[in-house]
């Protein structure tokens, strides 16, 4: 797609007219498992779903667009992308991760891949001394959350991409707290970019998928085998389903960020709360890395409560905020994620991370922010 556009107007053009035969706007849904040869030895160019699928490769290309790699990939979920990456490394291999991290990641790592020789550490992202520190001769890659998860610490990714390049480091970024329109990770020198586009790529609660970009060809092509060997591909319809997302993901951006603001404002106002995570906030320490690496500060921020019960009774007393796991839907969605999503990361380690029951993580959607105070605001009181 021409170059002369902006995102936006190429992600709501995705798929659009692709579909020769017809012109049609919305592109088709190709649910066929297989395909006729037109001769021996000659292919239409796709012979079996799990290798190629028309509708699927509409969604890739524009995935790749977006970021701006050479190769976009859809999975049928963010950890089956994630698990198809770790696949790209071998028993006796070490990685470095974030440690303000997916809780599901950490699991995959920890309680499968350590199984099969795949060694990972956990780092402090958000220090490069601490991540210099943790290479070891057998480190092969970094995988970066930034913001972190759920405690929203910035990770200067320009720092690390040069890391990364000086010690021969894959550097592997998961984007899918802010998406390609708010930070550029290829940009910082990323080699792989990761996506849960359940969360804002997908942004309405109603699609499981994952994505992989490379920002170079001949790493697509080894991410592409794998993918195809091992088989977690995004189906059909829910590919279509991700493009049709996908065409309103500028405006959706839009409209989290502006709200977002004004609730970590607000909350920070407010005399039950301890402290707000958002790095949109000034006194944020990751504020002004985040304004140098990013166009804005996404949807999501956490806040400390008081105490435990006043967390639980915020959980329970919430009307329009659903308290629910997930986030980057129009729905907002609140979370304890020392209980839900982070509740598979040992307890000692999660306290030490300041992960507790009194921390809560909230997933801005597109309500009315004037309604989404006045829910908070009722649930707070004593
Ligand atoms: C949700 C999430 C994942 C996992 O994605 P699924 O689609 O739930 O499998 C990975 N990374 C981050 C940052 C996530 O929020």
């Amino acid at each position: 797609m021409s170059e002369r556009w902006s995102h936006a107007s190429r992600l709501v053009q995705t798929g659009t007219g692709r579909d020769d035969k017809t012109g049609a706007i919305s592109f088709p849904i190709h649910p066929s498992a297989t395909y006729r040869h037109p001769g021996v030895g000659q292919s239409t160019g796709f012979d079996y779903t799990r290798s190629g699928n028309p509708t699927r490769q509409i969604l890739e290309e524009a995935l790749a667009d977006l970021e701006g790699g050479a190769r976009g990939l859809a999975f049928a979920s963010g950890m089956a992308a994630l698990t198809t990456l770790f696949l790209h490394f071998s028993s006796g291999d070490h990685l470095i991760l974030s440690e303000d991290l997916y809780g599901g990641t950490y699991r995959v790592l920890d309680q499968i891949f350590a199984r099969f020789g795949l060694q990972a550490s956990f780092v402090d992202t958000t220090d490069c001394d601490k991540v210099a520190a943790a290479i070891t001769g057998q480190t092969r890659a970094l995988l970066v959350e930034t913001p972190g998860n759920p405690l929203l610490g910035i990770a200067d990714l320009e720092a690390l991409g040069r890391l990364c390049r000086r010690h021969d480091l894959l550097f592997i970024v998961d984007n899918t707290f802010l998406t390609p329109l708010l930070q550029r990770p290829f940009d910082w020198g990323a080699d792989i970019v990761v996506h849960s586009a359940t969360k804002y790529l997908g942004g309405h609660s109603d699609l499981c998928a994952g994505a992989l970009i490379a920002r170079d060809p001949d790493l697509g092509e080894e991410l592409y085998f794998l993918q195809n060997s091992t088989g977690s591909i995004l189906p059909p319809q829910d590919c279509w389903l991700l493009m049709r997302s996908l065409k309103t993901l500028p405006v959706r951006m839009e409209r989290h960020c502006v709200s977002a603001d004004r609730l970590a404002r607000w909350l920070n106002e407010q005399p039950q709360i301890r402290q707000v995570y958002y790095p949109g906030l000034p006194d944020h320490p990751g504020h002004e890395l985040m304004k140098r690496q990013a166009t804005a500060f996404g949807g999501m921020l956490s806040f400390r409560v008081d105490t435990p019960q006043r967390a639980r009774r915020v959980l329970e007393r919430l009307r329009l905020i659903s308290f629910a796991e997930s986030l980057g839907g129009v729905e907002s969605l609140i979370t304890m994620p020392a209980v839900q999503t982070h509740g598979d990361i040992p307890e000692e380690e999660r306290l030490r991370l300041g992960i507790d029951e009194t921390l809560l993580r909230l997933s801005v959607g597109l309500e009315a922010v004037e309604d989404l105070i006045a829910d908070l605001e009722r649930a707070l009181a004593d």
